[in-house]
């Protein structure tokens, strides 16, 4: 697969920006730095970022046995998924592809990009409908987003219907795997050398409990990260994030202790949920949430706000009617919510 041509013409042309710190890298800490119009006064944060973030990089490189240049950080996955849209996809002419119910940012990001969006409804099983997403496709359909363990169904996509997507998509596919810390699949990381159009973006924001840094990954090959690397801004993640990540990336065995913890969580909530009289089904979850479908999700999700609880209402979603969105909260937390709907049934 040719990924050049999938690429926007003006982004093909493009040459890198190259910033200040671009420009001379190997800095050893007795060299005099005057170049980036910096206050040289030392507070551990008066000068400009990495803009290729090589600590935090490498450290995710061991961890995933890739190369550096099969990597690129932002500002978020949010904006690595922004980058995708503007590096693929024409305004006003290209198109991609979602399979809703999902994740809402892919249709934010599609509208905010000028770039129509083909829906195409996951199965009753909350599967890809693998022959609609396959037919639907053309010249200008370039992205197409899976979501795995999706956002709201909290499932995850077969592996032989993902594959099959891959294999036979003409444009970029991306597998969102910002819940995969939860979940009992494997990564599509380690499949990335087999497919040219593959991307897979993970995040710091759910099991490394670091939603605040802002630090999404994209995982791909290495013709896709270097159409990337031209587009995004030079600093877009900031010292701080970096630092903070480097620590929370290093402490593997406390995220693996928390995340095992929220599992045990999931399935106490989900069989105090089953007891509720008026719940209907509890969705199997490989995820750190669980979709639960009442007998009235906004009348339910109203009473549990009078109780200071907090929830999502994903009943206006396609195949989520009357269903809320429960995310795993500590011990403490859950025996609130499963009290409070004991108290209101
Ligand atoms: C929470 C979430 C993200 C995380 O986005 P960040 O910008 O990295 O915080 C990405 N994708 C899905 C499906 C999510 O639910």
């Amino acid at each position: 697969m040719n990924i050049n041509a999938l690429v926007r013409k003006n982004v093909q042309a493009l040459q890198p920006y190259s910033s200040a710190r671009d420009e001379y890298k190997d800095a050893s800490a007795d060299m005099v730095f005057i170049d980036a119009n910096e206050n040289p006064n030392n507070t551990g944060l008066n000068r400009y970022p990495d803009p290729q973030q090589h600590l935090v990089k490498e450290i995710l490189a061991d961890k995933k046995g890739l190369n550096i240049n099969q990597i690129l950080l932002g500002n978020g996955s949010d904006e690595v998924l922004d980058l995708l849209f503007r590096a693929f996809c024409e305004p006003g002419q290209d198109k991609v592809i979602t399979l809703p119910p999902t994740y809402g940012m892919y249709n934010v990001l599609a509208n905010i990009n000028n770039t129509s969006v083909i829906p195409i409804t996951l199965q009753a099983d909350f599967q890809p409908n693998v022959s609609a997403i396959l037919a639907a496709q053309d010249t200008t359909t370039k992205i197409l987003f899976l979501c795995s363990p999706n956002n709201p169904t909290a499932n995850s996509f077969n592996a032989n219907a993902i594959e099959k997507l891959v294999k036979n998509f003409k444009g970029i596919v991306v597998i969102d795997e910002a819940y995969i810390d939860f979940s009992s699949q494997e990564s599509w990381v380690s499949r990335l050398e087999e497919f040219r159009n593959l991307i897979v973006t993970q995040t710091l924001s759910k099991a490394y409990g670091l939603a605040g840094i802002r630090l999404g990954i994209c995982y791909a090959s290495p013709e896709i990260i270097a159409v990337l690397q031209k587009i995004k801004p030079p600093y877009n993640v900031n010292q701080l994030t970096q630092n903070t990540a480097v620590k929370g990336l290093l402490e593997e065995e406390k995220v693996k202790l928390q995340v095992a913890d929220i599992l045990r969580e999931r399935s106490l909530v989900a069989e105090a949920l089953r007891t509720i009289a008026f719940v209907e089904e509890v969705y199997p979850s490989d995820a750190n949430f669980l979709l639960v479908k009442v007998d009235n999700a906004t009348g339910r999700y109203e009473q549990l706000l009078n109780k200071g609880i907090v929830v999502r209402n994903r009943t206006k979603e396609p195949l989520c009617g009357n269903c809320l969105r429960f995310t795993i909260g500590t011990a403490y937390e859950n025996n609130i919510l499963i009290k409070a709907l004991k108290s209101v049934s």
